[in-house]
């Protein structure tokens, strides 16, 4: 951990070097939410919707935050470091209570913590298992509560695979750490945003810019029989890209690799992040 630059409650330092209480509500309860902020070429990539996402997080779970002051944290981060590409990961916690209690108290004082990453940002080819969405009904919260995520995604590592795609009671959600596009008759879907997805910001990103470039994508309610029936098949997210899937263990598919419409989409969203028209704030 040495020489990774962080910052906690305000104070920048070596994150070796940052003691965390015990009784700190994100170590307890998860009670926290985070982002991650991705830069490329010293530049961060659609900064203000991870702010709105993460400001929307906090009023989700009424953790009252300073979002401004977390934003300029991000920024000094990067803008200390030397890194050209990579990702901060930024968090906010409930704060630290006297006694642990699912009742919190409201004058708790926020803890907040962030660092930042090395990361070269290359899209992968994924392998993927199909399970059962086993989370809580609130992943459009993105908060540090990622039990679910976890067990599923390690579960899938088991079986070789990189990723994982979920879906309740036959009906697609999202991938364990991304959200899922495919293609059926050179036709775009992705399952439409509900509480039991996180609203990503490259999805979001990428639907804008196909539809800018006169690709439409259809957001609905989709199945695991229509995913089985998919041409092609990627999942986004900020440090993925879009990766496509070349393999649903277990299953036969109608995958074909590099798919013509999954390469167009992949060209727009690439050279949209290289020249830097992602971004809105020049650091
Ligand atoms: N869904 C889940 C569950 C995720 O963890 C992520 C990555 N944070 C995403 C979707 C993609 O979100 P984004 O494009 O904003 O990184």
């Amino acid at each position: 951990m040495k020489n990774i630059l962080g910052v906690f409650n305000g104070k920048f330092q070596d994150l070796d070097k940052i003691k965390v209480s015990p009784l700190s509500r994100a170590y307890t309860f998860s009670d926290s939410v985070y982002e991650v902020i991705p830069f490329y070429n010293n530049k961060i990539i659609a900064f203000e919707k991870h702010i709105n996402r993460l400001s929307n997080s906090c009023d989700a779970l009424n953790i009252k935050s300073n979002i401004s002051l977390c934003s300029d944290e991000i920024l000094h981060l990067i803008s200390t470091s030397k890194l050209k590409n990579g990702y901060v990961y930024y968090q906010i916690s409930r704060g630290v209570d006297a006694l642990r209690s699912h009742i919190y108290d409201t004058s708790l004082e926020v803890e907040t913590f962030g660092y930042i990453v090395d990361y070269q940002f290359e899209s992968k080819d994924l392998k993927v298992s199909l399970c059962e969405d086993i989370r809580w009904q609130r992943c459009d919260i993105k908060s540090t509560s990622l039990l679910g995520n976890v067990m599923s995604m390690n579960q899938s590592k088991n079986n070789h695979c990189d990723e994982v795609i979920m879906h309740k009671d036959g009906e697609l959600t999202e991938g364990g750490a991304s959200n899922v596009f495919f293609v059926i008759e050179g036709n775009i879907y992705t399952p439409s945003l509900s509480s039991n997805i996180l609203p990503g910001i490259t999805r979001e990103l990428l639907i804008s810019e196909s539809n800018k470039n006169g690709i439409y994508i259809e957001e609905g309610k989709y199945s695991v029989n229509d995913l089985l029936q998919a041409e092609s098949i990627w999942l986004t997210s900020s440090t993925k890209c879009l990766g496509q899937v070349i393999e649903i263990i277990g299953y036969e598919t109608k995958i074909e690799l590099n798919n013509e419409v999954f390469q167009k989409c992949n060209k727009i969203f690439k050279n949209a992040f290289l020249s830097g028209q992602l971004n809105n704030n020049i650091i």
